[in-house]
């Protein structure tokens, strides 16, 4: 990352490494993330990648992208393309090839070989539900398998032909041979391989007996040199099998696991399985919806790799519960955007104004600067007409007290242009306002009108140059902090009703030609990002709300 980029935040894991680097148990770090490609990665993905990729980058280590794909049936080359496209765009690299932890298939069958051979695992025929029940529960110890005392040559006959297809799928698993009175029910004499005919996006047929995650996972590490394996927190429990592993086999390397806190995103769900459900349900228009919290939703609606990592550091790395409001995701977007990106002026819901004192067919033109702080950024002509359109929402026929937009009889400042006045509104047979009559003060270009003081400033566009756009305004998809809260109420009770509204609106003319994914202010309005999908350049032209200019959802909602 560049030299701009703002300092770290101190974490445990951190500590953790600059001890074992300063006391040189390690000359040099390494870490790895390591999906499953089952689905598309989400915000909490992100914290994950900006954690391993982040420390590889701020000690000069190495991070791998490393596939967990050990259950077939749910993977697929999508999904794997998606999150490498993910990693890539949130600005960060591994080294060298993408790992896959099926290119480890016959090394970890081997190492299965060496604990049968120590008597340390063993093939057990009991049914799924025999073992549930030989298993035992939180408060009483289990029990040993009737196949638990079978010889390692007996075994290492039976694993082989699990392997050669010998025995239908599920009938037998692998197990290490642990301690069932272990208190910890991980280590209650756990699965290791089970029989699963199932097409490998990787291995194809090769094979019909699929490694488990927790044994796969820990050799995977060790046979690639990671030195610090970070994982959420609901592998704490998993972390004595990780070393009981390892602590068994032939293998040079102990890689340590660290275990840190997920993240949850209030007004969204962090679950593959959840918003898989909302795709399939036809809740969102896909993986890609903006109103999704996976990356590549985000990435549509206009959030920006710096913001999302600057997210991450903000919520930091810690074993506390990490649950963050949306509106610090939003902030970090929405003060990203602010210094980078060009403003120019739409209107989202339009009400037409003429301005009568102003010639028909004249149009007069004044440049405004693409951001007030960064001329770099250059300008615009923005032209100024008899018609023009404003918000509908910038003018009240009553309008409450302290009112400083348009109302009849009074003045706004249209922006880069005139103080106007409204003189009069017309509106159709139903009483339905369609149009406001206005006039310009023809002395108030660039100066304040004499005598008297013009508070408010409203955006504006000119009918005759403004290009007409799809406006997709998005809002939180749940309507309360933890829609997954109650066990007993699907989430999807809880969807926001008002999460897209799709409006015509118009633009400026200078933004025909942006590309798909170009990101603007809309002055008073937002942020808006063109549609990575829909937007074509001098054609259909369609923007995405990104994020409010300021957080309103408290306001409205709270
Ligand atoms: P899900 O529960 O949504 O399916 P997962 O943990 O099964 O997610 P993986 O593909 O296994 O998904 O995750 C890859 C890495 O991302 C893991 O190291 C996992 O711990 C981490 N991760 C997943 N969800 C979060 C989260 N909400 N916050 C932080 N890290 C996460
Ligand atoms: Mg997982």
């Amino acid at each position: 990352m560049s030299s701009m980029s703002p300092p770290a935040v101190s974490n445990f894991i951190r500590s953790i490494i600059d001890a074992d680097l300063a006391g040189g148990k390690h000359g040099g770090i390494v870490t790895r993330f390591p999906p499953e490609p089952n689905g598309y990665l989400h915000v909490g993905h992100a914290k994950s990648i900006c954690l391993n990729f982040g420390l590889a980058q701020d000690y000069r280590g190495k991070c791998n992208l490393r596939f967990d794909d050990t259950n077939p049936e749910k993977e697929s080359e999508e999904y794997a393309l998606s999150i490498q496209d993910d990693v890539r765009w949130l600005g960060f690299q591994w080294d060298g090839e993408v790992r896959w932890a099926s290119d480890y298939f016959e090394q970890l069958y081997q190492f299965a070989v060496e604990l049968i051979h120590k008597g340390l695992a063993y093939v057990d025929d009991l049914t799924p539900e025999q073992m549930r029940e030989y298993r035992g529960t939180l408060t009483q110890s289990g029990r040993n398998s009737p196949y638990r005392e079978r010889s390692a040559a007996e075994n290492l006959d039976l694993f082989a032909r699990m392997r050669a297809g010998e025995f239908a799928d599920g009938s037998r698993v692998l197990r290490a041979r642990i301690d069932m009175s272990s208190g910890n029910i991980n280590m209650r004499d756990p699965a290791i391989y089970r029989i699963r005919r199932a097409h490998h996006i990787r291995t194809g047929d090769a094979w019909c007996i699929y490694p488990m995650y927790d044994y796969t996972h820990c050799i995977s590490d060790a046979l690639e040199g990671i030195t610090h394996s970070l994982c959420t927190l609901e592998f704490e429990d998993h972390r004595p099998l990780y070393d009981w592993v390892l602590d068994n086999i032939t293998i040079p390397c102990h890689p340590r696991q660290y275990e840190f806190s997920r993240l949850e995103l209030h007004y969204t769900i962090t679950s593959k399985r959840k918003l898989l459900q909302l795709v399939n349900d036809g809740h969102v228009s896909g993986w890609d919806d903006p109103r999704m919290p996976t990356i590549i939703g985000m990435r549509r609606r206009g959030y920006t790799p710096d913001g999302i990592r600057e997210f991450a550091r903000r919520i930091g790395i810690s074993k506390s519960e990490n649950t963050v409001d949306m509106a610090v995701l939003e902030s970090a977007i929405r003060e990203d955007l602010e210094a980078k990106v060009p403003r120019v002026m739409a209107v989202v819901r339009p009400l037409k104004v003429v301005v009568t004192n102003f010639v028909e067919g004249r149009t007069e033109s004044r440049e405004a600067g693409f951001h007030p702080q960064h001329p770099e950024f250059g300008a615009r002509i923005v032209p100024f007409g008899r018609e023009i359109w404003i918000e509908a929402e910038d003018f009240s026929e009553n309008p409450p007290d302290g009112w400083q937009r348009l109302t009849v009889g009074g003045e706004v400042r249209l922006r880069y242009s005139y103080v106007l006045r409204c003189d009069g509104v017309i509106k159709d047979a139903a009483g339905k306002l369609v149009e406001l009559r206005c006039s310009i003060d023809p002395d108030t270009l660039g100066k304040n009108p004499a005598g008297r003081k013009v508070k408010g400033v409203i955006h504006w566009l000119s009918c005759a140059h403004a290009m007409p756009a799809e406006i997709r305004l998005y809002d939180r998809l749940f309507t309360v902090p933890e829609p997954d809260a109650d066990k007993d109420v699907d989430f999807s009770t809880y969807l926001n009703p008002d999460s897209l509204t799709v409006v015509q609106g118009w633009v400026e003319a200078c933004v025909k030609d942006a590309v798909p994914e170009t990101r603007y202010q809309f002055e008073r309005l937002g942020y808006f990002c063109a549609d990575r999908r829909d937007h074509q350049p001098g054609g259909r032209l369609v923007f995405n709300r990104t994020v409010t200019l300021k957080d309103s959802w408290a306001k409205e909602h709270g």
